[in-house]
């Protein structure tokens, strides 16, 4: 049997699939790695000792094998089980879209050291306490940020003057706030309203202490959701159909090659 490279490294599982008779294949989150997909045989059999470590939202030191095709998980221990979030039906629904978001933002072989501390804090959040909404809307924001599609809330992002205090706009496509005179200018623009600019702007601080003591109003809690959950779909679309046209224009054949133009000298 040729050798085989090990490794370690701790995951979080993102989601699951079964494969074949008692195989699994995971999407897990790593620190160094980024997404890695591994296979872990014979874990839905009754003897298998990595059953219980590896459950969806588990935060486990594993062992891989690194092998042709997909790397094989040979060993796992169990750091943190997050229990909660597979206890109660919408804990699991919270975590399995933190999981979901997570996956969608990140690729393959691309470390993320800050995704990966993040999505271990929102889950202990998510596992932790009452408030499943907070703890989301964290993530989306500081998700955001570190893929590089943090919206700007500071400046109209049209005509860039500084927002007034009143009802302004905001929309997917402009990546940010609006002025409420530009907001009609833009197909996708929803209201925002000063209380929801305000949280925005807490959550791109980063102010935990603070963030963890707001209890918000029901309206204006949907109102944020409703927002970034519009704002997620545009970004990860967005990144969908980039990765799309990359693999394009990975297939296509090369261009011809064509001169240079000349330097112009100024
Ligand atoms: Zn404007």
């Amino acid at each position: 049997m040729a050798e085989q490279r090990l490794y370690r490294t701790e995951a979080i599982v993102l989601r699951h699939v079964r494969s074949g008779e008692a195989s699994r294949i995971l999407t897990l989150l790593t620190p160094g790695y980024g997404k890695v997909r591994a296979v872990v045989k014979g874990v839905l059999r009754p003897t298998s000792h990595m059953a219980g470590h590896l459950e969806p939202f588990c935060r486990s030191r594993l062992l891989l094998a690194h092998a042709r095709g997909m790397d094989i998980v040979t060993q796992a221990q169990l750091v943190e089980s997050h229990a909660g979030l597979r206890e109660d039906l919408d804990k699991t629904t919270a975590a399995a879209y933190a999981a979901e978001l997570i996956d969608r933002l990140t690729e393959e072989e691309h470390e993320s050291p800050e995704l990966y501390h993040l999505l271990c804090y929102v889950l202990a959040w998510l596992a932790g306490g009452p408030d499943l909404d907070m703890p989301l809307r964290y993530l989306e924001t500081q998700a955001l940020a570190l893929s590089g599609y943090q919206p700007e809330l500071h400046r109209c992002q049209a005509c860039k003057r500084p927002l007034e205090p009143g009802l302004n706009g905001f929309s997917p496509t402009a990546g940010g706030v609006l002025c409420a005179g530009c907001t009609v200018n833009f197909g996708d623009a929803r209201p925002l309203s000063l209380n929801a600019l305000k949280v925005l702007r807490l959550l791109e601080q980063d102010d935990l202490a603070q963030l963890r003591r707001l209890k918000l109003p029901t309206a204006l809690s949907r109102e944020l959701e409703t927002l970034l959950r519009a704002y997620v779909l545009y970004v990860t679309e967005h990144q969908l159909r980039s990765l799309a046209f990359l693999e394009t224009v990975r297939e296509a054949p090369p261009a011809p090659r064509r001169a240079a133009p000349p330097i112009e000298e100024a």
